[in-house]
């Protein structure tokens, strides 16, 4: 389910078949990392093996820029659903307000996370918001035992990239959560 363009992965999903196999594989205890890709990050990731490793580490690789289903039309490629990341994130706070999951709003500057905390809460009744943490906090242990205490299923890193990605690559081996998306700008934009 995977092409690679200049070496980098890209998944070939729907939303649909996304939320369906990241749902799946929480039921299951499963962790996921998804990190979206656009065509200036491939570019940049060519000339720099550690930024192509870093992308290529996360469970998927979801095409966010219509550049992307270009490159993989050009190659005789299956990416043809365009897949942003604040679109992704909003469907799976959807999914898991159905569900009863809990998610964690980590990054931005201090006040914007729990701004859009109460946005989505808006949007989404019923939804848990298990905890929210500025994206400026020094102290990562902080960071990881209070996403941990908060018993998140999802955390959503909004720090840029590749910073959020490096961050969910080093520290998700001890957190206790099953979804790990990197959503850049998002927060802002939910804030409004
Ligand atoms: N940010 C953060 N901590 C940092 C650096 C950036 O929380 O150390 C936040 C910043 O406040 C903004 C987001 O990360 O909310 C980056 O947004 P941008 O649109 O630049 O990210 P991109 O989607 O372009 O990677």
């Amino acid at each position: 389910q995977k092409e690679t363009i200049l070496g980098v992965d890209v998944s070939v999903e729907t939303y649909e078949s996304l939320k369906s196999k990241l749902f799946s594989a929480e039921a299951e205890e499963k962790q996921s990392f998804i990190v979206a890709v656009n065509p200036e990050k491939i570019m940049k990731a060519n000339d720099d093996p550690s930024l192509k490793e870093l992308i290529n580490t996360a469970d998927y690789q979801i095409p966010d820029g219509v550049g992307v289903l270009i490159a993989s039309k050009l190659q005789g490629g299956r990416v043809t659903d365009r897949i942003t990341g604040i679109d992704l994130m909003i469907e799976l706070v959807g999914e898991a307000t159905s569900q009863g999951k809990s998610i964690f709003l980590y990054g931005a500057k201090p006040g914007v996370a729990e701004t859009a905390k109460q946005e989505l809460e808006k949007q989404h009744p019923g939804l848990q918001v298990a905890g929210v943490m500025d994206g400026y906090e020094q102290d990562n242990e902080k960071i990881v035992e209070n996403i941990n205490a908060s018993g998140a299923d999802l955390v959503f890193a909004a720090l840029g990239s590749p910073k959020q990605e490096e961050w969910i690559r080093d520290n998700r081996e001890r957190l206790n959560v099953s979804i790990l998306q990197g959503v850049g700008g998002s927060f802002d934009v939910i804030a409004g």
